[in-house]
């Protein structure tokens, strides 16, 4: 079924499909090319936030589950079936293993809706899409990266091979799930690893069936195994583990913190972050065109409900465009998105994705009225979706970077306008952050632009835009956003290592 089949589906085929999808959920580990449960026989319930009703009561991987992952990971890695298969026939695979995916869309669109709460249609026309571009970046990678041979004196060769790493366990997050996992597990697999993907509890039901597809694609048994699990218990084993020569992480910078430390108490693994953030989009009063920056403000925070590492939850304005610009934030972004039911392709804004987190972003707002900033609008739940996990859309202007809400992640839709007085203070509110994801600049002037490319500390920074990028874009943050770069070529490279080969030679 092709893509423009299934936008043709309404929201009365997408109920449909969903109760026949929870019908057969799967609910075990893929540990080496098969179906298992986990050893302890222990269960964790996945959710779905858009109602409170438990999907599936999932296996929980424990430690053993690791080991079993990681040394069938290990013995496959050794065996060569994988990492020496001719460069071709790899690509071959991983570009079989994308056409797969883009032909099972329908299937885990509606898996990874009822277990986040992302709106459907974001699934099929994002989520999934990106996926199998992600795979198909990363396979054109494997001849395209080359090793070196360097200028040396006459009486030696010097080659320097750039190798795998061995087997890679990579722990994700649940607001892209199978984005997210994409841009871990489809670098570290085309540059001939084998991989462990513990994902996020929340949201464990597309990991496995990914895995399966790599199979069904002529991924050999053992080089994509993926174990869900509790992260405290599943993924620390993993991070922990000593047979792991690498662990790709996104997630929080709490827990990216672990990973470190993780590493330390173990192997000294390499560890790859990709953290939190609390991006700022700068509004210079100059900017090209007012309407374009207001949608891509409030687009920049509440697609995906918020949940977004980069969204642009910081809209520091210049204090000339203040007023007009908060007042068109409220007339034209208050009713952009529309909470309501995520199998419903007509909607943008589904619910976050627990009801903890429900309760913990209202927790955020309420610090945002108490510490004096002023709720523009939203501040609430739908009462009408409850028991739902759902916020309304917010807005909070006259916001002091000092602030709560100005500082903490609060990973849902909540904005917060801050006002500023000409390019150095933006530089400096912008800076005052313990993150540095992303950022944005919107002005006329390409030296003003240029100044703030330079000194706003982030890794990534649009100019007259936002969220824009291909694949042959590095994502990834400054600070205590992380130190990974996903999805560009570096990426891959990420997941190898160089050997040195001094070849000496004699005059024949
Ligand atoms: P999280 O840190 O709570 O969990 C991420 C993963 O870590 C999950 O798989 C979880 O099970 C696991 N985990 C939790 N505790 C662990 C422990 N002690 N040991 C090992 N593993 C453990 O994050 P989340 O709530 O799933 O995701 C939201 C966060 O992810 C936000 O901070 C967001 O900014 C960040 N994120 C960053 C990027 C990026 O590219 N920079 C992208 C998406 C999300």
């Amino acid at each position: 079924m092709n893509l423009e089949q299934i936008a043709k589906n309404d929201h009365a085929r997408w109920q449909e499909l969903a109760q026949e999808a929870r019908q057969r959920i799967e609910t075990r580990l893929f540990i080496d090319g098969a179906w298992v449960d986990a050893l302890d026989g222990g269960r964790f319930a996945t959710v779905d936030p858009s109602s409170g009703e438990t999907l599936a009561e999932m296996s929980a991987g424990t430690e053993k589950d690791i080991d079993r992952a990681v040394s069938a990971a290990r013995k496959a890695f050794r065996s060569g079936c994988w990492s020496g298969m001719a460069p071709r026939d790899r690509m071959a695979v991983l570009y079989r293993f994308a056409d797969l995916v883009a032909r099972h869309t329908e299937e885990l669109a509606v898996l990874e809706t009822l277990d986040m709460g992302k709106p459907i249609s974001d699934v099929i026309n994002v989520d999934v899409p990106l996926v199998c571009e992600t795979i198909r970046f990363m396979a054109e990678c494997i001849d395209k990266v080359d090793g070196a041979v360097t200028n040396t004196a006459p009486d030696a060769m010097h080659l320097i091979l750039r190798e795998p790493l061995g087997v890679v366990g990579a722990i994700t997050p649940w607001n892209y799930p199978m984005l997210m996992a994409s841009w871990k597990f489809a670098p570290a697999l085309a540059a001939g690893n084998c991989v462990v993907l513990k994902p996020a509890e929340q949201s464990p039901l597309t990991s496995t069936r990914l895995a399966e597809l790599f199979m069904e694609a002529g991924g050999p048994a053992g080089v994509f195994n993926v174990v869900n699990g509790i992260g405290e218990v599943a993924g620390q084993a993993l991070a922990l583990h000593n047979d792991v020569a690498k662990i790709t992480f996104t997630g929080s910078t709490a827990v990216g913190k672990l990973m470190l430390q993780y590493a330390g108490q173990s192997n000294m693994k390499h560890v790859g972050l990709e953290c939190g953030g609390k991006s700022p989009q700068i509004f210079m009063s100059d900017l090209p065109d007012l309407d374009r920056a207001v949608e891509a403000a409030y687009c920049g925070i509440y697609e995906n409900m918020g949940e977004v590492c980069n969204a642009g939850s910081r809209l520091l304005v210049e204090r000339p465009i203040y007023d007009e610009f908060v007042e068109r934030f409220v007339s034209e972004g208050q009713h952009a998105y529309r909470p309501g039911q995520p199998l419903d392709p007509e909607t943008s804004m589904g619910p976050l994705v627990t009801k903890a987190d429900q309760q913990r972003v209202l927790g955020m707002i309420e610090a945002g009225k108490a510490e004096g900033a002023r709720l523009a609008f939203g501040g609430d739940a739908p009462q009408a979706l409850e028991p739902g996990a759902f916020v309304n859309p917010t807005l909070f202007a006259d916001v002091n970077n000092g602030m709560t809400i100005a500082q903490q992640e609060i990973f849902g839709p909540v904005a917060c306008v801050i006002p500023f007085d000409g390019v150095d203070d933006a530089i400096r509110i912008a800076n005052d952050t313990i993150y540095g994801l992303a950022a944005s600049v919107w002005t006329r002037d390409i030296d003003k632009a240029m100044h703030m490319v330079r000194a706003v500390e982030s890794g990534i920074l649009w100019v007259n835009t936002f969220d824009a990028g291909d694949y042959t874009q590095p994502f990834g943050g400054y600070k205590q956003s992380g130190n990974a770069r996903d999805k560009c070529i570096d990426s891959f490279k990420s997941y190898t290592q160089t050997k040195s080969a001094w070849i000496q030679l004699s005059r024949p």
